[in-house]
């Protein structure tokens, strides 16, 4: 848990073109105004819708940005007559991460442990690193994975947050005897909380959603966490 630290920015089904593009501007200009920052110590990924992974891909290698890209979701099946699905050989091409059953695919599509087992087969075969939602330590969690997100329902959107000591308790029973598993937590994460969820070492990174949405507060995230 010594390792980098992640903050992955899941912006959800938000922003239009015009958006994403004010979104990096802003970025850049923070990121190149500060030149005493060093963000060695973390990994910093955000998860655009899929239909702008290309967009934010081209802005990301234009200002040579320190942000990798992710996916919120992916096709159970492999490339091919599946209808309105992406596929992890497509996401390939652009993401390195994969979110895997966040609450909300769970609650508003009814995704099953069994459908969400065969997304991490796809991402697997596909060297996509897969970041697994669950909603405590009860959830089922496929054997392949290597990064949980660990999300209390109650707190995903709401301005309520667990308290990093208890997110801490909660990842180090989801963790059980698997000293490597990462953890994250999510749930209204921002800039004045998350030094609270990276002190201590127990969690191995955070996933803001809301917070993620505006440059400048995405911004103050990484700046707060890379003075840890
Ligand atoms: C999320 O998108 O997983 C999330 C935790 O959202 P928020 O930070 O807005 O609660």
């Amino acid at each position: 848990m010594n390792g980098k630290k992640y903050i992955i920015g899941n912006w959800k089904s938000n922003k239009i073109l015009s958006d994403v593009r004010s979104w990096f501007t802003k970025f850049n200009s923070l990121y190149k105004s500060d030149n005493k920052i060093s963000l060695d110590n973390l990994e910093i990924v955000i998860c655009p819708p899929f239909i702008y992974l290309p967009e934010a891909d081209n802005l990301i290698k234009k200002f040579n940005l320190p942000i990798s890209l992710g996916v919120q979701d992916i096709s159970p099946f492999p490339q091919g007559a599946y209808t309105g699905e992406v596929g992890a050989s497509q996401i390939a091409d652009f993401a390195k991460f994969v979110l895997v059953g966040h609450s909300e695919r769970r609650s508003n599509f009814g995704e099953t442990d069994k459908l969400l087992f065969a997304k991490v087969d796809q991402a697997d075969k596909n060297g996509l690193q897969v970041v697994y939602c669950v909603a405590d330590n009860q959830t089922l969690i496929p054997q392949s994975v290597t990064m949980v997100a660990y999300e209390p329902v109650w707190a995903i959107g709401t301005g309520k947050t667990e308290s990093g000591e208890n997110a801490g308790k909660v990842a180090d029973s989801i963790r059980g005897n698997l000293k490597t598993l990462k953890i994250i937590y999510g749930g209204s994460v921002n800039s004045k909380n998350i030094t609270d969820f990276l002190t201590g070492n127990r969690l191995d990174g955070v996933l803001p959603g809301g917070a993620s949405l505006d440059a400048g507060s995405f911004w103050e995230m990484i700046v707060n966490a890379s003075r840890i």
